[in-house]
C-alpha cells in the first residue's frame, strides 16, 4: 500500500512554514487513499528539545491533521521516533562499511557539524575535497571518537521526476560531495536515517520543503547502494517573509503554539494554506479535511509564497 508522512524534527516549534508543508502531504495522501505515518525525526541531539515532540504532535491535530501509524497510536513499523531505531540504522552503516562505500574522517568538526540535521538550503556547505577517501576497508582505523563515517557519493549523474518542479538531475560528486552519514560521536546522520526509515516504513510519497531538494540526490544515492526502493518526492515551495527570505524569527513570531494562545483558529491556517497553494480560489477559513477534495499537484503554485505579516490571519 502507497503511504506518505510527516516528519517533525522537535528542534524547537512548529511554525507556519512547516504547517503548510504538512497540509499539503496530508491532502495528497488523503486524496489518494494512501496511509500516513508520523514519525519523529530526533536523533540531532544536543538540538532537540524534549518539549517540542508533545508540542508538534498538539500542532497537528490542532490543524485538523491526522494519521494512520504514529507514536502516539502505534502501528506496524514500531517504534515511530527516531532515536529508538539506531539498530536499524547501524545496520545499514555495518553494511556501507563492508562493501567500501564509506570511509573515516577525520576533518574538522566544522565540516560535519551539520550531520545529524537536515540541511535547509542555507547550511549546503562546500565540496568535501576528498582528503580521507583514500582510505579503503580493511586499512586501521582512526581513533574512536575522532572520525565520522563519510559516504563516497556516486560519479554518475542522478536523476528523478519530482512531483512539483518534474525533472531534476545533477552530478553529486562535482556539485554535493561526499557526505557524513554519522556524526564524531557516532550518531547517525539525518541523511541515512531518513533514507533507512523511508524504506522500513514502506514510504511512497515523500513532501518536504524544496530547500531539501538537493539532499534528495544524496538519498538516491544511499538508497541504491543500500538496494532500498526510492519513493517520489514532491519538493514544496517554501514560505517567505515580505523581504524575500525563508520565513524566521525576524519576521515575526509564527510559531503554531503562539499563534493558538493568540486566539488564531486552525481554519485560519489552513485557509490561508490552501489559497497560497493554489487549492482554494478565495483566501477563506475552512478545516483540513474540506480541501482533500480539491487537491491535485497540478494546481500547486510553484512559486515561493511571500507572506505578509498578517498571513490572510489578521
Ligand atoms: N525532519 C526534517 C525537518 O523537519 C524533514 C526531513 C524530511 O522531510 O526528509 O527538517
Amino acid at each position: 500500500m502507497t503511504a506518505g508522512r510527516l516528519a517533525p524534527s522537535p528542534t524547537g516549534a512548529q511554525h507556519l512554514g512547516n504547517a503548510r508543508t504538512y497540509l499539503i502531504a496530508y491532502w495528497s495522501a488523503r486524496s489518494l487513499g494512501k496511509r500516513l505515518v508520523l514519525r519523529i525525526e530526533d536523533i540531532d541531539s544536543p538540538r532537540v528539545k524534549p518539549w517540542a515532540v508533545q508540542q508538534a504532535i498538539d500542532d497537528l491535530r490542532w490543524l485538523g491533521i491526522s494519521w494512520d501509524e504514529g507514536p502516539d497510536i502505534g502501528g506496524p513499523h514500531e517504534p515511530y521516533i527516531q532515536t529508538l531505531r539506531r539498530s536499524r540504522y547501524e545496520e545499514a552503516l555495518e553494511h556501507l562499511i563492508s562493501i567500501n562505500r564509506v570511509y573515516p574522517c577525520t576533518c574538522s568538526r566544522r565540516d560535519i557539524a551539520e550531520a545529524g540535521s537536515a540541511p535547509h538550503f542555507e547550511h549546503e556547505g562546500h565540496v568535501y575535497p576528498g582528503t580521507c577517501a583514500t582510505w579503503s576497508k580493511g586499512d586501521p582505523l582512526p581513533e574512536s571518537g575522532s572520525y565520522c563515517w563519510r559516504f563516497r557519493i556516486t560519479e554518475n549523474l542522478v536523476h528523478f521526476d519530482d512531483l512539483v518542479g518534474g525533472s531534476q538531475s545533477c552530478s553529486p560528486a562535482r556539485h554535493l560531495g561526499d557526505f557524513p552519514v554519522t556524526q564524531k560521536s557516532g550518531n547517525i546522520s539525518y541523511h541515512l536515517a531518513v533514507v533507512c526509515d523511508d524504506h522500513s516504513m514502506g514510504i511512497t510519497e515523500v513532501v518536504r520543503g524544496d530547500d531539501l531538494l538537493p539532499s534528495t540526490f544524496r538519498h538516491l544515492d544511499l538508497a541504491t547502494v543500500i538496494g532500498m526502493t526510492p519513493p517520489q518526492y514532491a519538493h514544496v515551495p517554501l514560505v517567505l517573509g515580505p523581504d524575500g527570505r525563508r520565513l524566521a524569527k525576524r519576521h515575526g513570531d509564527t510559531r503554531l503554539a503562539t499563534l493558538r494562545q493568540r486566539g488564531i483558529t486552525p481554519e485560519q491556517i489552513v485557509g490561508w494554506a490552501a489559497h497560497s497553494a493554489g487549492f482554494i480560489d478565495d483566501l477563506q477559513r475552512c478545516q483540513a479535511d474540506d480541501v482533500i477534495e480539491s487537491f491535485s499537484w497540478d494546481k500547486l503554485h510553484r512559486q515561493p509564497v511571500i507572506a505578509d505579516d498578517t498571513f490572510g490571519l489578521s
